[in-house]
């Protein structure tokens, strides 16, 4: 049978309140993500780009459909449940790395892991197999202040995954970069949906990295549109 999508959002619904208003700013938002598959959420800011990532990461409830995460609806689990799938099929990458600046970069792909169950030898091997497949060989010891910007995020992009996550939500993960900079951690990310058949939804106002994903999408009146 074939596999269900990664992420399946349907006909998510989300609205806000804001002094005596309401804001409607998801209003039906339906998208599928394979694994393997990269998609570009491209929109102004305020369409509601954190918004989606946070229903799609299990962060928020939605106020109405459904948000499946490899086939299972999520929207009426208890929050223990969410949490638990949260931890062990997303993995979540934002435009600050939040590193931890005590740790070294390998330390901070190790941690993760440790926190869901694997010793400190396994965990430090996967995080350090992890930081080379990034580029990052000679930088294991490292902390994050003795990273660049873009090595840093690299960081957080192997911290992310460190748990072998289905799905990677990111948001705006090279806004703080320079052009180059932005385009090498784009090409790492795009690398590592290919290996690892990950399913991929990026925010990102960067067009020219945009093109290089699978697919783009934007939000237009609160639904989620194809584009070309
Ligand atoms: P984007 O990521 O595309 O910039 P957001 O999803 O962050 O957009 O926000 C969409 C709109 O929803 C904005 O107008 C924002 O002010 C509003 N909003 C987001 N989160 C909240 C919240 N927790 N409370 C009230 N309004 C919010």
């Amino acid at each position: 049978m074939e596999k269900p999508p990664a992420l399946h959002l349907e006909e998510v619904r989300r609205s806000y309140v804001q002094g005596d208003h309401e804001l409607a700013i998801l209003r039906g938002a339906t998208l599928s993500v394979w694994p393997g598959e990269s998609v570009a959420l491209i929109a102004p800011s305020g369409a509601g780009k954190s918004t989606l990532l946070h229903m799609a990461g299990l962060l928020e409830h939605p106020d109405g459909g459904e948000v499946y995460i490899s086939g299972k609806p999520t929207a009426k689990l208890p929050d223990g449940a969410r949490t638990a799938i949260r931890r062990h099929e997303i993995g979540f990458v934002y435009q600050f790395h939040h590193l931890l600046p005590e740790f070294t970069a390998s330390e901070n792909v190790a941690l993760p892991q440790m926190i869901a169950g694997l010793d400190r030898r396994e965990a430090t091997k996967r995080a350090n197999e992890l930081l080379r497949f990034l580029g990052l060989a000679e930088r294991l010891e490292h902390r994050p202040s003795e990273l660049s910007g873009g090595e840093q995020q690299r960081v957080a992009i192997a911290r992310a995954v460190a748990n072998a996550p289905r799905l990677l939500l990111a948001d705006e993960p090279t806004g703080n970069l320079d052009p180059k900079t932005a385009d090498h951690v784009f090409e790492t990310l795009s690398k590592l949906v290919s290996a690892t058949k990950l399913a991929a939804v990026i925010a990102t106002h960067n067009l020219d990295l945009a093109k290089r994903m699978t697919r783009r999408v934007t939000l237009r009146d609160g639904k989620v549109v194809e584009l070309e």
